[in-house]
């Protein structure tokens, strides 16, 4: 997807404020309009599971808002998220004319890169980017995507851009 810069930094502002505990939250992602708007097929089946058209062809993802959720398990090697808390975070997000595009969490020990747990996770998740931010290479935050479909883990573009 495209990130701004100043939304990538909450990601890792995030993610450093909870170390050595995993954040997690989701980013909420707005369409370019200069792409083909989906066919109303397309939007029909969007309407059963809003998360699909994040990785349609030809529509391009730009995240548009950060929303912190708490890490229930409060812990270095995992995260959890309260059910009622996404539920409220994604009514937000939809009221907001926006849609789920990533859900994103930290790894503070280890490579940015999903775990068998991420990926088990991530099966509840179709189409959803899956956004891991690195604080293990030290000062340098590493943020990378992901798609995860049916167990296989597929990098995806972060492109930062200005604004
Ligand atoms: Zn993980």
């Amino acid at each position: 997807m495209l990130i701004a810069r100043a939304l990538l930094d909450e990601l890792i502002a995030h993610a450093r404020e909870e170390a050595p505990n995993e954040c997690c939250g989701v980013v909420a992602v707005e369409f370019d309009r200069s792409t083909a708007p989906p066919s109303q097929a397309a939007v029909g089946s969007a309407a059963v599971d809003p998360a699909l058209r994040a990785v349609s062809p030809g529509g391009s993802a730009r995240a548009a808002r950060v929303h912190r959720t708490v890490n229930t398990a409060a812990s270095p090697l995992k995260f959890e998220v309260d059910g009622k808390e996404l539920l409220r975070v994604i009514d937000a997000i939809e009221r907001d004319g926006r849609e789920l595009g990533a859900i994103y969490h930290s790894h503070t020990r280890t490579a940015p890169y999903p775990s068998q747990t991420d990926i088990n996770f991530a099966a509840n998740w179709p189409g959803v980017e899956w956004i891991i931010v690195g604080l293990a290479g030290g000062e340098d935050a590493e943020v990378r995507s992901y798609l995860i479909e049916e167990g296989q883990v597929v990098e995806v573009a972060i492109e930062e851009t200005a604004m």
